[in-house]
């Protein structure tokens, strides 16, 4: 991906350099609510729940060191974050309404947000209450070393998935199913959450054509690492790594082949309209 001569986002709030106190706001409901918006992946939400109350009630107000590679890192996600930014408003201009830029923040460990208290353990995640995504840049290392998802265009991805749930949030579709999955049972409230996971990939796939299309950013093998990325945290083959077994009812984002062709068909036309995962036939 071609990134260094991108523009850089003004949305960036970094908060890398503040030590965070543990346990302090939210605790376990502030975890749980976190989990209900917009996570990047279905995995193991007992396990992650689990190293957040390992953690809880320790204090660590020691000042943050960042590396170059860190450094590094923050520069290149405020370049993706401005081409959602100029994408965005774009498609959204064209259909005749206004962007609202998210905020993006960087963290270290934990964070506040209006969606409660996160441990960097969640991984990224979208908070519609705030209009804000939250990444702990460690997150990038995971991908590639534990989700075997190398590559800078994987972690674009990333970053355009949480903004496609900004724009499923500014268009009302995160309230309406919201609203649908209370008053489901839980089968069918996960099967709404993979309906709006994989429109959040397939609107992934619309930004990066479209920005293509204006800047010619894309370079031979990114859209394979995004799809490569996509197919790594589909929930099959997550559940199959921590389990060793698969239990589709309990899916919340979507198997690898759907969340590769959802990407996918958002990419090929770069068009929001093929991205309807609610009324189509086959998901
Ligand atoms: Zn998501």
């Amino acid at each position: 991906m071609r990134w260094q001569d991108g523009r850089r986002s003004d949305n960036v709030e970094d908060q890398r350099g503040f030590g965070v106190k543990h346990g302090v706001i939210g605790g376990g409901a502030g975890i749980l609510l976190i989990l209900a918006v917009g996570l990047l992946t279905g995995a193991d939400p007992l396990s992650i729940l689990g190293a957040v109350l390992q953690e809880s009630g320790s204090m660590d107000n020691s000042p943050v060191v960042l590396t170059a590679a860190e450094n590094q890192s923050a520069d290149f996600v405020a370049v993706v974050l401005a081409d959602t930014e100029d994408t965005w408003s774009a498609i959204f201009t064209r259909k005749g309404m206004v962007y609202t830029e998210p905020k993006l923040v960087l963290f270290k460990g934990s964070v506040d947000s209006a969606c409660g208290s996160a441990d960097s353990a969640v991984g990224p995640f979208y908070c519609p209450a705030d209009e804000k995504v939250y990444i702990d840049l460690d997150f990038y290392n995971e991908l590639k070393d534990q989700y075997g998802a190398p590559g800078d265009f994987a972690q674009a991805y990333v970053i355009a998935h949480e903004v496609g749930h900004h724009v499923q949030n500014l268009l009302g579709t995160s309230a309406k199913v919201t609203r649908l999955e209370e008053r489901s049972d839980e089968t069918t409230a996960n099967r709404y959450s993979v309906m709006l996971e994989l429109q959040a990939d397939c609107y992934a796939g619309v930004w990066a054509k479209q920005t293509d299309n204006t800047r010619h950013f894309l370079e031979p093998g990114d859209i394979g690492e995004a799809m490569n990325a996509a197919s790594q945290i589909g929930d099959d083959t997550l559940q199959k790594e921590s389990q060793g077994y698969v239990v589709p009812d309990s899916f919340t984002h979507g198997t690898s082949a759907q969340r590769m062709k959802w990407f996918n068909a958002g990419f090929t036309g770069g068009n929001m309209d093929a991205c309807d995962t609610f009324n189509a036939a086959v998901l």
